[in-house]
């Protein structure tokens, strides 16, 4: 007899056990089957590559999970400002956390600090089977349930199957979901370095014809750079010493970065949009990048993840309060609709700014002119920032 689970999450990066950690705390039961292994204790006190910035819908699903609390203070970095600008010098915009009656925007962290965090919360939640260096064969889905086979030989019985395993999902190739993409015909490269200026709350941003160059604060004098390029121009970079990319970028980036001590670590990332047609099939759905992968100019990809979790674990919750079936098509219907308009519009955004801020020198002036409009238009300002924080 195969045991049976409430639900079965295949994906145990932040996005699949930020949910697995949500339906374990609600009383679930879950099994999270992760190609991968068990997150390892970060010893080092350098600042590994991939950093998201959590806005604070993300903080409090964290928190409301146990999860924050594992995140220790010296390894994450609250920002209260943001500034964005084009090159032109003729438009220009700031946010302050303090005109929003905020303590702050939210903060930047490694992924692997938040992976970490989740994973010492789900320790412990009994309902949650973790299940290590598996990868799912085949899904049969019946009318009671689906079943889920794994190379390692299990067969997983669930009311509901979710794909978490990332763009590349395994799940949403079984389930036969295609997906739409755009590649951006650029490559960000992510630069981590050890600024002159001490630690900084503001993140800025600068729009160029070739892309965004941004600068994301890390805690102490630590920073995130991210230069976004031409592909072959972005690899040439990557391929210059420390020495030399120091004063390349000392050179390229704006004047407000200061002096840099040193560069401590590179890598690049193609630049591309993928939306999955169908947020759900039948006992399946998608969360996070297995659903959707946006540009990262807006820093809001696993903050839209994190938002499909939590409006998936309200879901289940009700119909589990209403002796519903988990699987059932009502609740997942509910998912997609509450969902697939907020990943729109969020593509949408990015779209925009990256078709406006690389286009011709027109568009270019449109959305320098754009900035500056959206400083002086006080209200607008607020309900773009508060969208983006994930608040209502
Ligand atoms: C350059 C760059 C900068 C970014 N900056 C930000 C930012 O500032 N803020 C922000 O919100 N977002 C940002 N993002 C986006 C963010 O990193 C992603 O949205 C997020 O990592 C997605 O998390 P996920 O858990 O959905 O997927 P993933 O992180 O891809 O996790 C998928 C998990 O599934 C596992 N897996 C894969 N296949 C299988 C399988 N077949 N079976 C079992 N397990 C499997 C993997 O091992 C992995 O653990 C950025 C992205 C890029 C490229």
């Amino acid at each position: 007899m195969n045991q049976h689970f409430d639900a079965i999450i295949v994906g145990g990066g932040m996005v699949g056990s930020a949910l697995a950690a949500a339906l374990g705390q609600g009383g679930f039961s879950v099994a999270l089957v992760e190609s991968g292994s068990e997150p390892s204790a970060i010893e080092d006190d350098s600042f590994d590559l991939r950093v998201s910035s959590l806005n604070l819908a993300a903080q409090r699903l964290l928190e409301s999970v146990g999860a924050w609390s594992h995140i220790p203070a010296e390894r994450r970095c609250t920002f209260r400002h943001i500034h964005a600008w084009d090159i032109s010098g003729h438009g220009e915009t700031h946010f302050d956390a303090e005109a929003l009656q905020l303590d702050d925007f939210g903060s930047f962290v490694e992924n692997r600090v938040i992976r970490k965090a989740l994973w010492q919360s789900l320790a412990a939640l009994p309902g949650v089977e973790p299940i290590f260096g598996a990868r799912p064969l085949a899904l049969l889905t019946g009318t009671e349930r689906v079943l889920v086979e794994l190379d390692n030989g299990q067969m997983l019985s669930g009311s509901l199957v979710v794909g978490a395993d990332g763009a590349r999902s395994t799940i949403r190739e079984l389930a036969g979901i295609e997906v739409d993409t755009r590649d951006y015909g650029q490559r960000a490269l992510i630069v981590n370095v050890v600024t002159q200026l001490p630690q900084q709350d503001v993140s800025w941003q600068r729009f160029t014809p070739q892309g965004p160059q941004a600068m994301l604060p890390l805690p102490g004098p630590h920073a995130s750079l991210v230069w976004y390029g031409e592909p072959e121009a972005t690899r040439e970079r990557e391929a210059l010493s420390d020495a030399a990319l120091r004063e390349v970028i000392e050179r390229e980036f704006p004047a407000r970065l200061g002096g840099l001590k040193r560069v401590t670590g590179r890598a690049s990332f193609p630049i591309r949009r993928q939306h999955a047609r169908h947020y759900t099939a039948s006992r399946l759905a998608l969360v996070g990048d297995a659903a959707h992968v946006i540009h990262p100019l807006a820093g809001q990809g696993l903050n839209l993840g994190l938002q499909d979790v939590t409006a998936l674990a309200d879901l289940l919750t009700n119909a589990n309060h209403a002796h519903q079936d988990l699987g059932a098509p009502g609740p997942l219907r509910r998912y997609a609709w509450q969902r697939r308009p907020q990943t729109l519009a969020m593509i949408a955004a990015t779209e925009a700014f990256h078709s406006v801020f690389t286009g011709n020198a027109t568009l270019r002036n449109a959305g320098a002119a754009g900035l500056a409009v959206a400083e002086r238009l006080g209200p607008a300002k607020q309900f773009m920032m508060r969208r983006a924080l994930g608040l209502r």
